[in-house]
């Protein structure tokens, strides 16, 4: 018989402050399979480890269950006791008895030490019928893929890629930089955006070791840690990036007029066009949504020829180029072509969108004069739509004289998202600084719920914009009413004075909440990545594992994982890099072994089980000429699907075998 060792945990007065802890140790002693029954006030403490790993030494036991917290993140310290006192580590329990017990039965001690007794028995029965696994190793790819080209994004790869590791850099719009190159300057000491990024941007352009996947997006990915394989979607760009110089003569010839997307529609752009002026890579696409087909010729044909010259008739955007990298005739392909990249592991820094202002519909969003904060950076970027100047954007030409900031729309909001964005209070307080700096006489209010500035010289900052003279109002923004076509009322309230506040105002500024965006579903579908309470794409743990996700192999980085400003996103990726980089530094990942097996004596080659697998890892292999399921350990998840599906029980789930399961059952009902 088994000798199985329990270890009951204090949790200092997590557990014992209301299960009784002493009576559920003193249970375990009557139970058969029980050789030694132990308590300690931290089991995972130096000392709680010693005392497994000693009674291991002794012989006194060969089975170990602790009765604590969750095996989530203390599995592994107990796993290792067990191998450390020379015991198959696979020969482990646990009975989660604070989480599942403790802390939600805090009312009820005698029915919570009831359920403690219950569930630490279950898990001798099962502790008792377990049998030494061994780990399995496999060969690593020592390549990275980093999805998303902004801030983060670029950081990620490039860390990556100085420690030697070939990286692919997938962005989805034809240059990385993402929302830090719209930035005009960054808080809270002012750099010009693009002199800090453009940089690094360059460097990971010429980075020997990264390769820039722009105007491109992660189709498919499979595989596991160490061997991922991912499809690419390439967008049909229309021009040769080898030979397109980034002149820029295609996009002054051509004739449309589309909205910009970079200028966050403050502008238009032509339809072939270079995304922004410090883009990298520097090279023109020709958006075929809004090609209007010059020349009479759709994307995807040949030249029509001219009656009158004999020659081929061009397109604008063809005649301009100097380099002649533009071909209209690549077969029209609106999906893109496919291109497979193997990587070891995979960095997701996707980013976030800011919340539209159509949502605010007592903000008169449809008024030119209400603008987000985004568009307000390209306004004011030397690189914007008016190269710096800040105007109405109902007159073009005459500057505002009063103007409005109103905080928190969308964010801390029950209507929308609860959560605090983070940034908006600072990249206010920056752009009001810098209005300040470049028209004194401007009247500026800002309106806050309460100001939060929590950051390393951010406070300080804040106080500065008071100095500076920006009326800074504590209270809400109820609405606004249109007045004319250039102004608006603003109606909102102050606390401090506990009045009602009116006045006029030119531009009105709102600060919308950063958000998922829609399209980071489908990312999460293609990677197994699962959202947290408030939308965004969740880490493995919020304390201790802040880049990890639950699928191994993949890791979080920027404002994808929830919102963050620049400098915690910069952390947050070097970080996601260290992380990636762990698994191709070891060069072999290591397969737990609680994986379905096929008893191939049993199987009756029904094959049942092959597409009810979701992760393809069964198929169907001649064995003794007969057809018998196999499974690959290396996509195997251990779901059991296959298990409780096959009529001849010919799969196993190991570390959950009949036996051990309806073991647990009998002293659960007990
Ligand atoms: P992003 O900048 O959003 O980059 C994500 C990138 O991923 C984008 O290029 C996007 O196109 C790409 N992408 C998205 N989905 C896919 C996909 N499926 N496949 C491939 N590519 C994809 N912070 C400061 O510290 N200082 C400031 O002064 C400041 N001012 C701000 C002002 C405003 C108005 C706003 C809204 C934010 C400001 N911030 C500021 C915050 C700052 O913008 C963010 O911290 C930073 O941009 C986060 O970088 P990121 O890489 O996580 O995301
Ligand atoms: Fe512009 Fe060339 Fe298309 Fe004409 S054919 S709309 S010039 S991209
Ligand atoms: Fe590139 Fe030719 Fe356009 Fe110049 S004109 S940006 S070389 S495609
Ligand atoms: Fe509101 Fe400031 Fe938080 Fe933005 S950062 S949601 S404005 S409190």
């Amino acid at each position: 018989m088994a000798k199985v060792g329990v270890y009951v945990c204090h949790c200092g007065t997590n557990i014992a402050g209301v299960i009784d802890v002493e009576a559920v140790r003193a249970h375990a002693e009557t139970l058969p399979e029980v050789a030694v029954a132990r308590k300690d006030l931290f089991m995972c403490s130096d000392s709680g480890q010693e005392m497994i790993k000693q009674d291991i030494r002794d012989g006194l036991v060969d089975r170990v269950v602790v009765a604590a917290c969750t095996p989530r993140t203390h599995e592994p310290i107990f796993r290792a006791a067990l191998e450390a006192g020379g015991l198959n580590k696979y020969l482990f329990e646990m009975a989660n008895i604070r989480d599942q017990d403790s802390w939600v039965h805090a009312n009820d001690p005698e029915g919570a030490t009831a359920k403690a007794k219950k569930l630490m028995a279950s898990a001798v029965g099962k502790a008792a019928r377990l049998q030494p696994l061994e780990d399995k190793f496999v060969d690593v790819t020592k390549a990275a893929l980093v999805i998303g080209g902004g801030v983060g994004g670029i950081f990620s790869a490039l860390e990556l890629a100085d420690m030697g590791y070939p990286t692919y850099l997938v962005e989805k719009e034809p240059s990385i930089g993402g929302v830090m190159a719209m930035l005009d300057k960054t808080f809270p000491t002012n750099d010009c955006s693009a002199c800090i990024l453009t940089p690094v941007m360059v460097d990971a352009g010429n980075h020997p070791n990264v390769k820039l996947m722009t105007y491109s997006e992660v189709e498919d990915v499979d595989g596991y840690i160490g061997n991922f394989t991912v499809k690419v979607r390439r967008k049909q760009t229309y021009i040769d990036w080898q030979k397109c110089t980034g002149c820029g003569a295609c996009a002054e010839a051509c004739p449309v007029r589309t909205t910009n997307e970079f200028n966050q529609g403050m502008d238009k752009r032509p339809a072939a066009y270079i995304h922004f002026p410090q883009a990298v890579p520097k090279k023109a696409v020709v958006d075929m949504e809004h090609c209007i087909n010059c020349a009479g010729r759709k994307l995807g044909q040949e030249p029509k020829i001219s009656k009158k010259t004999g020659k081929p008739m061009l397109a604008p955007c063809e005649l301009a180029c100097p380099a002649d990298a533009i071909n209209r005739s690549l077969p029209l392909d609106p999906q893109g072509r496919i291109e497979e990249i193997k990587v070891g592991s995979i960095v997701v820094a996707t980013g976030f969108q800011v919340m539209d202002k159509g949502w605010f519909k007592e903000m008169a969003p449809e008024h030119p004069n209400v603008i987000t904060a985004l568009q307000l950076e390209r306004l004011i970027s030397a690189t914007g739509p008016t190269g710096g100047n800040l105007y109405m954007p109902s007159t073009a030409d005459k500057k505002p004289k009063t103007m409005t900031f109103v905080s928190c729309m969308g964010s801390r909001d029950e209507k929308f998202h609860t959560y605090c964005s983070r940034v908006c209070c600072m990249y206010m307080i920056k752009q009001a600084r810098l209005l300040k700096e470049k028209y004194p006489h401007m009247n500026i209010y800002m309106h806050f719920i309460d100001v939060r500035t929590a950051g390393k010289d951010y406070d300080e900052y804040y106080v500065g914009a008071r100095k500076m003279g920006v009326n800074i109002l504590k209270g809400k923004v109820g609405g606004l009413q249109i007045i004319d076509d250039h102004r608006l009322r603003v109606l909102a309230y102050d606390m401090e004075a506990g009045t009602p506040v009116e006045y006029e105002s030119d531009l009105v500024v709102l600060a919308t909440a950063i958000e998922l965006p829609e399209s980071a579903k489908k990312l999460a579908q293609t990677l197994g990545l699962q959202f947290c309470g408030s939308n965004f794409f969740k880490e493995l743990h919020p304390k201790l594992g802040p880049v990890e996700t639950s699928t191994r192999g993949i890791f979080l980085a920027g404002c994808c994982q929830g919102p963050k400003d620049i400098p915690d996103t910069v952390s947050q990726a070097k970080g996601a890099a260290g992380a990636a980089a762990v698994p191709l530094a070891q060069g072999k990942v290591k397969i737990e072994p609680i994986l379905s097996e096929v008893i191939t004596e049993l199987c009756s080659g029904c094959g049942i089980c092959v597409p009810l697998c979701p992760y393809d890892a069964i198929t169907l292999k001649i064995h003794a000429e007969k057809p018998r399921a196999e499974i690959d350990i290396t996509q195997c998840k251990g779901c059991g699907v296959c298990t409780s599906a096959c009529p001849s029980a010919a799969i196993v789930l190991h570390g959950y075998e009949d036996e051990q399961i309806y073991a647990q059952i009998a002293a659960l009902t007990a």
